[in-house]
């Protein structure tokens, strides 16, 4: 390149011209290679673009061959545009193509202030090129704008918008917005949220002129008369520098899913608000139905505890009914002891009602105390029996009460049919009183008389007693019932129990009992009881009450008065010796004090005012193992053999002298088996 210092500058010809310096100062504003000539051909003045460009030819001297000095790489052309230029003065365009690097150069020259010319080259060699490929970006951004769902909206600096897709353009019924400040006036937007409208500094499009990217707006608008709901966003457009040269808007209408999203959670509030509902509604019934059940359960309680009084009020009225029934003939016989005491046959006589009437309050009193331990009759716990001989027995006891029913309302007739041997095993107080129950209710129900006829028969392997009467007779539902405890139809007179307690005894005797009854013609109920093999004692009384006993020496030990002085004497006429005390400490100091001529026997009572009768019963078998011992009880079970704590033999209150005279001689069942 040559050195412009060595290009010798032509002189303005008009004071008026700028002088070079200035030009070359003009020139250097100038965006392009350029520079001014004299019309002579002469340089005046070039920009260092140009020197790059024009290169003056120094073999050629400027005068000799003006327009050739110019600009090698131009060559000719641009000597010949100048002249050109200085001839018509009008500007001649030409591009030019470089012979060097295939370039192309727009080549223009015009005259310029009377006696220059302006000479300027731009290289146009990627022009076409750019333009070609910006037509091809343009073309594929508004490809893209049309296939957006989007309305897309792209501005410059100032918010003018310079392109819009066609879903933009819809938007509004009339002509295009054409600034999004426009776009925000006819939108009217309102913030979803606080339902406020918003301020168009707040717009997506401020925001991203501003610099932010706006990533989801939700906006509703008032859009071709109707409100919507649209979500915006916007992005700024920087240039190389990083400076915001407009913006990117993009809105889509989103009312239909953001009406779905409200009812969708409108329907889940409204369901949870169901959800709740139920729950409270669930909660209430669950309390209600637990404060019902707790009354049910109170007044069930409640019913159940009357009942229960009920109960045992009946239970006593039975006892009452059962013992005074008892009470009547050991009256009676005792009255009439009195007055026949010269006859023994006559004392024998009433003795024997006496101990019978006795048995019966006792199995009554038994049954009580059955029935208040809940204990089952012990198996084994029985006896051989005849049933003829309990029948005959039943209908002695219950003569006086007949006698009276007969002489106060009709007679009432009595018919025996007993087979000779009626057998079976059991509790003969039981028997008797369940067949005294029959009786009374047979009397009971002919209030004017009839016949009762009482029949023992064998029937397969059962021993059967029939008692039938002539009376009212039961209807059907009275037969139903007549075996339920308290059942009566005889109301303040009747227990209710009298059937209850046959059939638990006939139970309790692995038997059963059976009503039939025809009403106004009469009832027969049937005691069902298992046969028994071998055959019961003689039906007679035995005479012989006394046993015949080795005399024994014997403590006996009993707090109460009454009891204690009976005893000491059946023992005494027994033939037997007896040391006879009131208390443990007592008994202990006699067995003490007698141990050099031991007791054969010691008799004790378990409820004793020091202490219990089993502590006694242990003590006289740790230390004084050769003495029997025997326990008299008016309470506790029996229990088993094993809780007899040693004793040889249990007795229960009231005592039969039999059974203790057999037990004292050493011939008797084992303590379990006594009733
Ligand atoms: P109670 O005699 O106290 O009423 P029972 O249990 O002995 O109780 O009898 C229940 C009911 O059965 C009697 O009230 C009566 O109605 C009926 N009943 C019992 N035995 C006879 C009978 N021999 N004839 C008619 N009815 C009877
Ligand atoms: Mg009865």
């Amino acid at each position: 390149m040559t050195d412009p210092s060595s290009i010798g500058l032509a002189r303005p010809l008009e004071p008026d011209t700028p002088d070079p310096a200035r030009a070359a100062a003009l020139l250097e504003a100038m965006p392009m290679a350029a520079a001014l000539f004299l019309r002579t051909g002469m340089l005046y003045a070039v920009n260092t673009l140009g020197r790059e460009w024009f290169v003056v030819d120094t073999r050629a001297p400027l005068t000799s061959q003006s327009w050739s000095v110019v600009l090698l790489p131009l060559g000719l052309a641009g000597s010949a545009l100048l002249a050109a230029v200085a001839a018509g003065d009008a500007p001649v365009t030409q591009s030019v193509p470089l012979s060097r690097e295939g370039r192309i150069v727009d080549v223009r020259a015009v005259p310029f202030d009377g006696e220059l010319l302006l000479l300027t080259a731009t290289d146009v060699t990627g022009r076409d090129e750019q333009r070609a490929v910006s037509a091809r970006v343009d073309r594929e951004l508004s490809a893209l704008l049309s296939l957006s769902p989007f309305s897309v909206r792209i501005t410059d600096v100032a918010g003018r918008i310079v392109q819009a897709n066609a879903i933009a353009d819809l938007e509004h019924a009339s002509r295009p917005p054409t600034t999004v400040r426009e776009v925000w006036e006819r939108d009217a937007p309102h913030d979803i949220v606080n339902n406020r409208p918003l301020s168009f500094l707040d717009s997506p499009a401020m925001r991203a002129l501003s610099g932010n990217v706006v990533q989801r707006q939700l906006l509703e608008v008032r859009r071709l008369g109707t409100n919507r709901v649209i979500e915006a966003f916007a992005s700024p457009i920087r240039n190389e520098q990083h400076h915001v040269t407009g913006v990117v808007l993009l809105d889509r209408d989103v009312t239909d899913r953001e009406r779905l999203a409200q009812q969708l959670h409108e329907r889940e509030a409204r369901e949870a608000e169901l959800q709740e509902q139920v729950t409270h509604e669930r909660e209430h019934l669950d309390r209600l139905v637990e404060e019902r059940s707790r009354a049910l359960i109170a007044s069930q309680e409640d019913r159940l505890r009357e009942r229960r009084l009920t109960a045992v009020g009946q239970l006593a009225a039975g006892v009452m009914h059962d013992v005074n029934n008892a009470l009547n003939p050991i009256m009676a016989a005792a009255y009439l002891l009195r007055h026949h005491a010269e006859s023994p046959d006559a004392v024998r006589d009433y003795a024997n009602r006496i101990q019978k009437a006795a048995e019966i309050a006792a199995a009554t009193a038994s049954r009580v105390g059955r029935f208040i331990r809940q204990e089952p009759v012990h198996a084994g716990g029985d006896e051989a029996l005849d049933l003829s001989v309990l029948a005959e027995e039943v209908l002695d006891l219950t003569e006086p009460m007949r006698m009276r029913r007969s002489s106060e309302s009709g007679e009432i007739q009595i018919v025996r049919q007993f087979a000779p041997q009626a057998s079976t095993r059991g509790l003969p107080g039981d028997i008797r009183a369940a067949l005294l129950n029959l009786v009374q209710n047979a009397v009971d129900a002919m209030p004017e008389g009839g016949t009762l006829t009482m029949r023992t028969f064998e029937e397969g392997t059962d021993t059967c007693l029939a008692i039938r009467d002539t009376g009212v007779g039961m209807s059907a539902d009275v037969r139903e019932r007549a075996f339920e405890p308290f059942f009566t139809t005889k109301g303040f007179r009747g227990s209710g129990l009298g059937l209850a307690e046959v059939y638990g005894i006939a139970r309790r005797h692995r038997g059963t009992a059976i009503i039939s009854s025809v009403p106004g013609r009469g009832t027969e109920v049937t005691l069902r009881l298992p046969r028994a093999m071998e055959s019961a004692p003689s039906r007679a009384v035995p005479n012989a009450m006394r046993e015949t006993v080795s005399p024994q020496h014997i403590l006996l030990v009993e707090d109460h008065d009454d009891g204690r002085e009976f005893l000491r004497r059946i023992l005494l006429s027994d033939g037997h010796s007896v040391d006879a005390v009131a208390t443990c400490a007592d008994a202990r100091a006699q067995l003490t004090s007698n141990a050099a001529t031991p007791y054969d026997l010691m008799l004790t009572d378990v409820g004793l005012p020091d202490g219990s009768g089993w502590d006694l019963v242990r003590h006289v078998r740790r230390h004084l193992p050769d003495v029997r011992v025997g326990v008299i009880t008016g309470w506790e079970p029996t229990g088993d053999p094993g809780e007899s704590h040693g004793a040889e033999f249990v007795l229960r209150k009231p005592l039969r002298a039999a059974e203790l005279q057999a037990h004292i001689a050493g011939r008797s069942a084992p303590a379990s088996t006594i009733e």
